[in-house]
């Protein structure tokens, strides 16, 4: 996104300056000066307006259509602790409950359909409960420690990425959706580990590789993955490729251009 690029939308918007300062808690000089570049804006900035402008876009979309905010939410959104995980369970199985018999929803959930998708949701740092989670951790043994960040990451991303998905696009629960949820958490929290896993067995050994060290270390994970959900897809799943050797051979070379691709992107550049 370019500096114009996010005038132009904001202007699309109806908004001032001074609105959408406010709206991403940022002080009016620093979106002027976000206006001015002639350039892209830095990936972080770019994500945290994209995602702020495609809320307002979408909430326009709704009042250009017609369609109001269902009373019953608007009511029921101010009162809820968004911090507070429990509050946020709750409401959001009072919402199910709500949603299933409400025509204001069923419309916005209908007409939510035709929008474009949203765009993927900047985490805000989560100091508080990462520094009580970094006590815990810090307390498992050393080799450990990156599996459990691993499942700890991954399985938390995939939690905020549910609670955004139904609380604000204002999809109603189901007991599928809620299964689906816990199996992706779970899917999460398990490949995190795997990599953390595989991170802590290999990270000695590739430390004397010198600069293939970090496709090592790509490639260890990528065939931590491909045994860890290979067997268990060979096993349960009849059809599976993977019940022969030549699939494996396919895998297993898939695996090594993905495993150099990780090692080139994501360890080259320190792993911090
Ligand atoms: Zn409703």
């Amino acid at each position: 996104m370019t500096g114009f690029e996010l005038q132009r939308r904001r202007l699309a918007l109806g908004m001032s300056v001074e609105e959408l300062a406010e709206v991403l808690n940022r002080h009016r000089e620093e979106v002027e000066g976000w206006e001015r570049i002639e350039g892209n804006l830095s990936g972080a900035t770019a994500r945290e307006l994209d995602w702020a402008l495609a809320l307002a876009e979408h909430e326009k979309a709704f009042v250009d259509a017609g369609i109001p905010p269902c009373p019953w939410v608007t009511e029921h959104e101010k009162a809820v602790n968004f911090k507070d995980p429990k509050a946020v369970t709750a409401y959001l199985e009072g919402l199910d409950a709500h949603a299933s018999d409400c025509e204001h929803c069923q419309k916005r959930r209908a007409f939510a359909e035709t929008l474009p998708p949203l765009p993927k949701m900047p985490l805000p740092p989560y100091v508080g409960l990462v520094g009580n989670v970094k006590e815990k951790i810090d307390r498992l043994p050393s080799w450990l420690q990156p599996a459990a960040w691993g499942a700890v990451g991954i399985g938390a991303l995939t939690v905020v990425r549910g609670v955004v998905m139904v609380g604000l696009r204002r999809v109603a629960i189901t007991p599928q959706l809620l299964l689906g949820l816990l199996g992706a958490i779970l899917v999460g929290a398990y490949m995190g580990a795997v990599g953390g896993l595989a991170y802590s067995v290999a990270k000695k050994p590739a430390a004397r590789l010198g600069r293939f060290r970090p496709y090592a270390l790509g490639l260890a994970c990528a065939y931590a993955y491909l045994v860890a959900f290979g067997v268990p897809d060979a096993i349960i799943d009849q059809g599976s490729m993977l019940r022969s050797w030549s699939g494996w051979v396919i895998f297993g070379l898939v695996g090594t251009v993905f495993g150099l691709v990780v090692g080139q992107s994501l360890f080259k550049e320190g792993e911090a």
